[in-house]
């Protein structure tokens, strides 16, 4: 309700609980607007196989990748997902992260969709942190649907779309070379727009597919990846609304180059920062080494990187007038911090900070 110096509290406060911070610094807390957190199963047995030399190719053919995890997660119950997920969430709770966004997509058919999205759901109504849920039912072509993804998409756009609507905030998809096209792009986000369900889209992360454009065209809140963008991408970023949300995890657990912050920073986008916490190809929960690439390999400042894991991260979930900055009006989520500097967050990265106290919504959440 209000923000200030304490000589200046307005006298109807005064009276208010209190909370001493001791000299802490005090930040927003953090948003992760970018997870695949809702997966049953293990991959780690792929990447002894990849460090061995084998390709994604060869690990895919032998029953490896998404279809393991999509099996996995089919087979999982309800329960057993909620109960895997809500500890994950609590992961990112005691780093400071209090809104997490969460995608579906190891499901691929209706039913298993479904699951994961009530799951989601009921993450969302126990809290903290905040959730946030997105479709991604185009993730990947079920093997069900090999050769007929234009079918598909078409079944997840006319079929899935409305019944799941209720559960979720945003629909996302995979544009990309040998998953989604443009041509099934205009088919589920010219849907998404008739339903009204605000879009977000994984964009040129391993091709120049068109991804970009599509998130310009269909006005997305986001375009998550954007590894192979050139200038134009850049430009039309640039001059959109359209958040530009960098996994730095990603890339490096892929071995590719980073995403191009200081371009797209420097022509005026908004970036994000994310986890993308997913079994495939970030398999890191951890915020504190995402802001460090940002940083390190990117050439990020400090204030860039914490505005890229705060308010513009609430900007790609249309929460940037609730989280993500410290304002009357706002929710009280936030962090306290024994520093000298906001870069600490990610100067010590790969560790919990042992004096970091958490808060959502004005309630005090540990360590
Ligand atoms: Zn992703």
């Amino acid at each position: 309700v209000w923000v200030g110096k304490r000589s200046e509290l307005p006298r109807k406060y005064k009276s208010a609980k209190k909370i001493n911070a001791k000299g802490r610094m005090v930040l927003p807390g953090l948003v992760d607007s970018h997870t695949h957190l809702v997966f049953a199963g293990d991959r780690s047995r792929e990447f002894e196989m990849r460090l061995a030399g084998q390709s994604y190719q060869d690990i895919a053919k032998s029953g490896g990748g998404i279809v393991r995890t999509m099996g996995a997660t089919r087979k999982a119950s309800e329960s057993e997902l909620l109960e895997t997920a809500r500890e994950r969430l609590q992961v990112f709770l005691k780093q400071g992260v209090t809104t997490v966004e969460i995608k579906t997509g190891y499901g691929l058919d209706f039913e298993s969709e479904k699951k994961c999205l009530k799951v989601i759901d009921r993450l969302r109504r126990e809290g903290p942190p905040t959730v946030m849920a997105t479709l991604l039912a185009a993730h990947a072509i079920p093997p069900e649907f090999q050769g007929r993804k234009h079918e598909y998409t078409k079944i997840v756009a006319t079929d899935w779309l409305p019944k799941l609507k209720k559960y979720c905030d945003f629909v996302d998809m995979f544009i990309d070379d040998g998953y989604f096209d443009i041509a099934d792009a205009e088919v589920l986000l010219s849907q998404a727009q008739k339903l009204k369900i605000p879009i977000k889209l994984h964009a040129d992360e391993l091709k120049l597919t068109g991804g970009t454009d599509m998130a310009c065209k269909f006005k997305a809140l986001s375009a998550d990846h954007l590894l192979q963008i050139t200038q134009r991408e850049i430009d039309l970023l640039s001059r959109s609304e359209v958040t530009a949300t960098l996994l730095p995890t990603t890339a490096f657990f892929l071995k590719t180059t980073h995403g191009p912050a200081r371009r797209l920073l420097s022509g005026g986008a908004r970036v994000a920062l994310a986890s993308d916490f997913n079994p495939g190809t970030s398999p890191t929960q951890d915020i504190s080494v995402v802001a460090a690439f940002g940083a390190l390999q990117m050439g990020m400042r400090t204030e860039e990187v914490i505005a890229a894991i705060t308010l513009n991260g609430a900007y790609a979930l249309v929460l940037e007038k609730q989280k993500g900055a410290l304002l009357p009006g706002y929710d009280a989520d936030f962090i306290m911090m024994e520093s000298e500097s906001v870069a600490r967050l990610f100067y010590e990265f790969g560790q919990v900070h042992r004096h970091l106290s958490v808060f959502c919504r004005g309630k005090f959440h540990g360590t």
